[in-house]
């Protein structure tokens, strides 16, 4: 059983980065790109998810401004502000923390944000992209999980590979990548009957409910690979979707929480961030 370090492998995709924007920005006297965040305030979660990614646009050397607006904001402020964003030259990735509250309508301010700066890849133009095929970037944690996978060699082409949960976010997309890698893919969700008999037949098992250490030994199969994208705050700490403790001795890997899936989504959001801009840009 290997545990995955996702630190790690985080650190190496910001330090890629980093050498990046120094090459073809910086050592040309070039601005470096530049992600706006914009969070509604109100959801302490979202606070550190926002602080985390304006820490590593500094450490990747690339700039970063959060744009914040209050919890009561309405529609129509939230859309205009996404709006003039697009028409800023300088801002490279424009992403709307989520969740958002109630009253906002998620799918319209996301479908506001311009393609060409869309870096967590939700707009339907590029999960349409996704869907064909034919990404330029995809949703940062299902890259992140791709970034896993590569990592350790694993080749998917013909594997049984169960994803748990169908968000955009992360079953889906993952999904969807996976299958673009020859994987038999099956999503699972809510109303799957019998949970425990599909994913016991994984060869590799994705996990995204945001459910506590909800899968346990009866969950997986001997030898699986295990990706827990869960993040659950409890009193007790941060806690994945996958008992820890009590499977990891059944796994050829797994991924902890933390430090398994999260960081590499902020990891992969830096790098979407690169490449958007320099297609934008045209830079090579
Ligand atoms: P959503 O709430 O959007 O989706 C959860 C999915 O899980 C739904 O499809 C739901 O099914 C399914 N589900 C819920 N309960 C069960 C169950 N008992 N059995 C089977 N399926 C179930 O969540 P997200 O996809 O946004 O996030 C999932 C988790 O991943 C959360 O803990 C979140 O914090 C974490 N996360 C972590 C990230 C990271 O970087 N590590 C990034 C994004 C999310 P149905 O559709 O039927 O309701």
């Amino acid at each position: 059983m290997e545990i995955i370090n996702g630190k790690q492998l985080a650190i190496d995709i910001k330090n890629k980065v980093k050498l990046e924007i120094d090459r073809v920005y910086l050592s040309r006297g070039k601005k470096a790109p530049t992600l706006a965040c914009i969070i509604v305030e109100g959801n302490k979660a979202s606070e550190v998810y926002v602080a985390n990614k304006e820490k590593s646009c500094l450490d990747c050397l690339m700039n970063s401004i959060i744009v914040r607006l209050p919890g009561d904001v309405s529609q129509d402020k939230l859309d205009s502000t996404i709006m003039e964003l697009n028409k800023d030259d300088n801002i490279s990735g424009i992403l709307l923390q989520l969740p958002l509250p109630d009253h906002l309508d998620e799918d319209r301010a996301i479908n506001k944000i311009d393609s060409s700066k869309d870096v967590d890849c939700l707009t339907y133009t590029n999960l349409g992209r996704l869907l064909s095929a034919r990404p330029i970037i995809a949703p940062c944690t299902a890259t992140g999980i791709m970034r896993i996978l590569e990592k350790i060699n694993y080749d998917l082409s013909g594997k049984n590979v169960v994803v748990v949960g169908r968000s955009l976010l992360v079953g889906k997309s993952v999904a969807n990548l996976l299958e673009q890698k020859n994987a038999t893919v099956t999503i699972c969700h809510s109303r799957t009957n019998d949970l425990a008999k599909v994913t016991s037949k994984a060869d590799v098992l994705v996990v995204a409910i945001g459910k506590p250490e909800f899968i346990t030994e009866e969950y997986v199969k001997n030898g699986a690979v295990v990706i827990d994208v869960g993040i659950n705050r409890l009193a007790s700490g941060l806690k994945g979707d996958v008992a820890f403790e009590r499977v990891k001795e059944m796994c050829s890997y797994i991924t902890p929480v933390p430090g398994g899936v999260g960081p590499l989504t902020v990891a992969c959001l830096m790098e979407n961030t690169l490449i958007l801009d320099k297609i934008r840009r045209n830079i090579q």
